[in-house]
């Protein structure tokens, strides 16, 4: 199918941007288009108007901050798996990367288009949410910093409100006791569960709605996992126990 017909815009700076955002209702952000366009060509969604926000310059950068590595809105998933920063000072970015798909749909896929979509299964949500990690929104009011636990609020859903752009994302530094392990059925497969261990912290994933944290002792106390096609409640169930035990023996 072709997508539902819709007005197109490029703006060029992140200034622009804030101002289409805030004037057009019924906007979305094209990124790298590796959720949005197929959820466009079978039109799951038909927003008004797309934003495509590829030719903004001075978005793409991958930096040192606040004992950390910050991550702008364009950078790809693949610039972040070949990053010696990212290597050094977060390896567990970068390793999370390497679980996302496969590399020619991480060369468009970005960084911060992954935790806006806020896919449950996704893995880079669920490492933010375990190193305690943040995000820079920015919108023509202004810009303020979304902590992980306050911005995944429900299923594909965030706390970033319709007028902002999701400029940042800031990932605290991390050198051992770190692990992220998942099940799926294939090489590059959504996961069917995952796990993220940050020194004694633990993300959960593709067992909720949203990415959780959980205790590392036990791991699955109050999770309401739930079935589909390709799990039943209790194989996630089943699968997070197994991982939280390899992630905390590692
Ligand atoms: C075959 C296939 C397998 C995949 N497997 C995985 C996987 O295993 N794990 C995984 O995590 N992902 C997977 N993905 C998804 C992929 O990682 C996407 O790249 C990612 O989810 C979205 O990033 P994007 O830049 O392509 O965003 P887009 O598709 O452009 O946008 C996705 C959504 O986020 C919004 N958005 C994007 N950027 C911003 C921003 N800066 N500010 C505010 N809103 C924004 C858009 O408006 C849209 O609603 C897969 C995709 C495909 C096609």
């Amino acid at each position: 199918m072709k997508p539902a017909p819709f007005e197109y815009h490029a703006p060029s700076t992140v200034e622009e941007t804030c101002a289409l955002l805030g004037s057009l209702d019924d906007a979305k952000i094209l990124a790298g288009g590796q959720s949005l366009v197929p959820l466009l060509n079978f039109r799951l969604a038909r927003p008004k108007y797309l934003i495509d926000i590829n030719r903004i310059a001075g978005v793409d950068r991958i930096y040192e901050r606040d004992g950390g590595v910050a991550v702008q809105a364009l950078v790809r998933q693949a610039a972040v798996e070949d990053s010696d920063l990212v290597a050094r000072v977060c390896p567990l970015l970068s390793d999370a990367v390497r679980l996302v798909a496969h590399r020619v749909i991480r060369n468009r896929g970005t960084v911060c288009g992954s935790i806006a979509h806020a896919d449950p299964a996704s893995e880079v949500p669920a490492v933010l949410l375990a190193l305690g990690g943040s995000v820079v929104a920015v919108s023509s009011r202004g810009q303020r910093v979304i902590a992980a636990p306050d911005l995944f609020t429900g299923m594909f859903e965030t706390s970033l409100a319709p007028d902002e752009l999701l400029a940042e994302a800031w990932f605290p530094a991390i050198h051992d006791a770190f692990a992220i392990l998942e099940e799926s059925r294939r090489h590059g497969d959504f996961a069917l569960a995952g796990v993220v261990r940050a020194a004694e912290k633990l993300a959960l994933f593709g067992v909720a709605p949203t990415p959780v944290l959980a205790d590392p002792r036990d791991p699955t106390r109050n999770l309401e996992s739930s079935g589909d096609i390709e799990a039943t409640p209790e194989f996630r169930i089943h699968l997070v126990k197994v991982l939280t035990e390899r992630a905390f023996a590692a």
